[in-house]
């Protein structure tokens, strides 16, 4: 065994482990921050935006120097079905303000910077070493273990994702239970940026994010999404794995017919797809979410099941940035005391009660159940969509109501009982 004993082991590059190991670092603490890609940001993806505010809290003014890709000004949800669409748009240079704005990202290029941020201030970064598992002393967690490398710390930040096999280890939590999971795949299709500007109406070096619910996902429970990055788009589909699995959907042949909608086809029109990738969500909030401590050991970000859901927000990255500095303030509280014990680090959830991750959390508690309303994903995209095309239609006929018109589209797609009843969930759960 190796002698090597760093103050703090971090497991994982993405926004949660880079940020605790920053904010370590930043303590002159020495933090080992260990990431199996070959390079942060190698293995990681999503949709596509960063919201500001948490991590302008740890470096003020981060996205002049960030690698971000276009500032969102404009906000979309679409409603489809077979072959038509129902846009609803924001556009607003309010929502570029910072810094309550938010970015399009690249991953691969994103995390890089970060974690390049956490080695600056003087954290060791391992890449391409995957921790296989945990040492113990005792029933503490003392360090970790890759491949034949053993390396000890005071204590171990569990920042390893969605499927943390460090959180199952720790005896933090059991499978990951397949109803609280989506699966989300992405495609960048690279574009020159006036042709991005011109398709969604921007301004120069301007971004747009689309959230589409209907047809993209063939009834099943989950949504599309498009976000404009500064050359290219990220396009993808997420569905849910216990819907996608009862349905018995092809994910890549979904990929393609949503690509081939008329509502998307044009925007993407003489573009290359460059990158193709795909990754778990964990989705199910509170109800998910793991303990949050053992001895000698945290869990944060992802692999605490930090997301939000709201059906038309997916959150994950500021929710990561601001545990992993929430854990690194908790590590931070214990070491001044001595002691990494479990009674100790559960600061670290007190400390969490105060921020906007349990906030968040708590607020969209009842967003994961209200979204398993199959009729969201079929009935009332359909309802949006044949009564605009009914507004919209002269046939020459003896006119009716607008008020008429749409109980008449009602009455025929769902009883009043219903819809009262899911409109009540839904207005609960945001
Ligand atoms: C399709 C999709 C769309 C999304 N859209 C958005 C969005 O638009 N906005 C948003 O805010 N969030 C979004 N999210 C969620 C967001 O990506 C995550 O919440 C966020 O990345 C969590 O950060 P993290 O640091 O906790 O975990 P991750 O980013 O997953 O990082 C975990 C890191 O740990 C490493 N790792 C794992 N196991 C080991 C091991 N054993 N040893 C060493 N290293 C290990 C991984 O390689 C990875 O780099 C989306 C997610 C998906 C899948």
């Amino acid at each position: 065994m190796s002698e090597e004993k760093f103050d703090c082991i971090v497991v994982g590059a993405g926004p949660a482990g880079s940020t605790a190991a920053l904010e370590l670092a930043r303590q002159g603490l020495e933090v080992l921050l260990v990431e199996r890609g070959p390079a942060p940001g190698s293995k990681n993806m999503m949709g596509g935006r960063l919201y500001s505010h948490s991590l302008h809290k740890i470096i003020p003014n981060f996205w002049e120097e960030a690698p971000v890709e276009r500032c969102v000004e404009k906000e979309e949800l679409c409603f489809l079905t077979e072959g038509g669409a129902v846009t609803v748009s924001l556009a607003s240079p309010e929502l570029g303000e910072p810094p309550d704005h938010s970015f399009t990202v690249l991953r691969a290029d994103f995390d890089a910077w970060l974690a390049g941020k956490a080695e600056e201030a003087g954290a060791v970064l391992a890449t391409g070493v995957r921790v296989d598992d945990l040492l113990l002393s005792g029933d503490r967690v003392c360090g970790i273990r890759a491949g034949e490398d053993e390396i000890l710390a005071d204590v171990v930040i569990a920042a390893d994702g969605v499927n943390s096999l460090l959180a199952r280890k720790g005896g933090l939590r059991g499978e990951l239970p397949s109803r609280y999971v989506s699966v989300g795949v992405k495609e960048v299709i690279a574009l020159p940026a006036r042709a991005i500007e011109d398709r969604f109406g921007l301004g120069e070096g301007k971004g747009a994010a689309r959230l589409f619910v209907g047809a993209c996902t063939r009834g099943v429970q989950g949504g599309g999404f498009l976000y404009t990055n500064r050359e290219s788009i990220s396009l993808g589909l997420v569905f849910s794995l216990h819907a996608l699995s009862e349905a018995g959907v092809s994910v890549p042949e979904a990929v393609e017919d949503f690509k081939l909608h008329p509502a998307v086809r044009p925007l993407l029109a003489g573009g290359e797809v460059v990158e193709y990738s795909a990754h778990l969500v964990p989705e199910g909030g509170l109800a998910m979410q793991p303990r949050l401590v053992a001895g000698g050991m945290l869990v944060c970000g992802d692999a605490a099941g930090m997301v939000i859901n709201t059906g038309f927000m997916v959150r994950g990255m500021d929710l990561a940035v601001t545990a992993g500095a929430t854990a690194a303030r908790a590590v931070l509280a214990a070491r001044e005391k001595g002691d990494f014990s479990a009674a100790t680090l559960k600061i670290y959830e007190e400390m969490l009660r105060e921020t906007h991750v349990s906030w968040d959390l708590e607020a969209y508690r009842n967003a994961p159940a209200f979204l398993e309303t199959p009729r969201l994903y079929t009935t009332y995209p359909e309802l949006v969509v044949e009564m605009m095309a009914d507004l919209f239609k002269v046939r020459g006929a003896r006119p009716k109501p607008v008020r008429r018109m749409a109980i008449e589209h009602l009455k025929r797609r769902v009883s009043l009982i219903q819809l009262i009843r899911d409109a009540w969930k839904g207005a609960r759960s945001i």
